[in-house]
C-alpha cells in the first residue's frame, strides 16, 4: 500500500565469517532495523546468526 514508505534493501551478514548471504527488504520507519535471523551460511556450511547490514 503506502507508496514511498521507508523501505530499503539490506544485506543479511553472517556474524561468524562476515559473508553477505541474503538480501532482504526491511522497513526503516522506526529507525535502523535490528534484525537477527538464523540462516544457512554456505561458507560455514551451517546455520548461523545473520544480522542486517545497511549500506
Ligand atoms: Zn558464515
Amino acid at each position: 500500500m503506502a507508496k514511498g514508505s521507508k523501505r530499503e534493501y539490506v544485506w543479511m551478514e553472517c556474524t561468524e565469517c562476515g559473508d553477505k548471504n541474503y538480501r532482504t527488504e526491511v522497513s526503516v520507519v522506526a529507525g535502523a532495523p535490528k534484525i537477527e535471523l538464523k540462516k544457512f551460511c554456505k561458507r560455514d556450511r551451517k546455520r548461523t546468526v545473520h544480522k542486517v547490514r545497511r549500506k
